[in-house]
């Protein structure tokens, strides 16, 4: 044996986090943080904690944030599945529906971490483009897939497909359909109520963009019992720390001060999208927290190298069907202020 790994860890590139610029004083609009700082209560469920609560082991299945998200969406507490970040609860449905013959299918372009989750576990992908305007391929409900990720609103494009059509999808599907619902805080509908009705329905929140805890690491599932208890044999013994349990308790139950910071946003994001249309960006419309923005003059590569310059940073993927465009994350006013001035310096420059 000449590799130290399986054949396709060798092979495999990792995942491609957004960059973390090192100066505070950055405009930092390139992972979809929220600008926001969470909710004080969130500070006070930290300092409550004890020595206790971290010499022995953390709730092994949550039970006091399931018991909040059971009141917060009106479901039973045993079917929220809590995750260490929506990201590991992506990687362990792969790893409870997928390999080599139970193949993952999902609409492209979208999160960029699900081909690589697919490589390690090494199951085949079918990725289908979206139809015009971002609507179902016609195709994805016949694949087959053991599973489907449906990034519903979709990043990079904040666009949402409606519970009508997911529900027509979700039909069709034999195999599971999770919803990846990053997102949805910004979102006009969501899918829960799709997990009442069928049972190979999973829908997945995360706590880093409307809750403001990206550095805590926490996102949960929701999924009828079938599918919930799969999810529990394949996590980590422990998966989410005591610490970040309560914090995340307390975000959640703190659904006010959630829902003006989410406000804030939305009306931001319809300023934003005005400035970038002004200048000369298609722009939008966005379900999200950020913003696709495409534009032929200037390269979108050069805007976003000119904006590196300023230490602004905005997000350019440069692949297919990427490559005219970049994902500006809607700031704070003044940070979006910086941003939209500085796209008029670099775009009068060019004329
Ligand atoms: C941010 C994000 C997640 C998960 O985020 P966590 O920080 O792991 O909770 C999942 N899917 C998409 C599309 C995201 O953008």
């Amino acid at each position: 044996m000449n590799t130290l790994f399986r054949e396709n860890i060798e092979k495999m590139q990792g995942y491609t986090p957004g960059f973390q610029p090192k100066d505070p004083s950055a405009i930092k609009l390139n992972t979809n943080e929220n600008p926001y700082p969470p909710s004080p209560k969130v500070f006070e469920a930290i300092a409550r904690l004890d020595g206790q609560a971290l010499r022995k082991y953390p709730p092994v299945l949550w039970d006091g944030f399931r018991q909040i998200a059971a009141k917060v969406h009106s479901v039973e507490p045993e079917m929220v599945v809590c995750g260490n970040g929506a990201d590991e609860l992506l990687s362990i449905l792969v790893r409870c529906c997928c390999d080599k013959d139970r193949l993952l299918a999902y609409p492209v372009p979208t999160y960029s971490l699900y081909p690589i989750l697919a490589r390690i576990q090494d199951c085949p992908v079918i990725e289908l483009p979206w139809g015009g305007d971002y609507r179902l391929p016609p195709e994805l409900g016949k694949t087959k897939a053991a599973l489907t990720f449906l990034c519903n609103p979709n990043a990079p494009t904040g666009t949402f497909v409606p519970v009508e059509e997911v529900k027509k999808l979700a039909g069709e599907i034999s195999g599971v359909l999770a919803i990846d619902e990053a997102y949805v805080d910004f979102a006009e509908d969501n899918c829960l109520r799709l997990v009442r009705e069928f049972e190979n329905v999973v829908v997945l929140r995360s706590m880093s963009k409307g809750y403001s805890l990206a550095g805590l690491r926490f996102g949960y599932a929701i999924a009828g019992r079938r599918i919930a208890q799969a999810m529990i044999k394949v996590k980590d013994s422990y998966n989410v720390n005591a610490v970040t349990q309560a914090a995340a308790t307390a975000a959640l139950e703190d659904q006010a001060y959630f829902l003006a910071n989410v406000r804030k946003i939305i009306a931001q994001r319809t300023q934003l999208i005005t400035g970038l249309r002004e200048l000369g960006f298609k722009a939008g419309p966005s379900q999200t927290n950020f913003i696709l923005a495409q534009i032929d003059r200037p390269k979108a590569e050069e805007i976003y190298q000119k904006l590196v310059e300023r230490a602004i940073f905005v997000r350019y993927f440069g692949y297919k069907a990427l490559e005219d465009k970049l994902r500006i994350s809607v700031g704070a006013p003044q940070e979006n202020e910086a941003l939209l001035s500085a796209l008029q310096d670099i775009i009068k420059k060019e004329h």
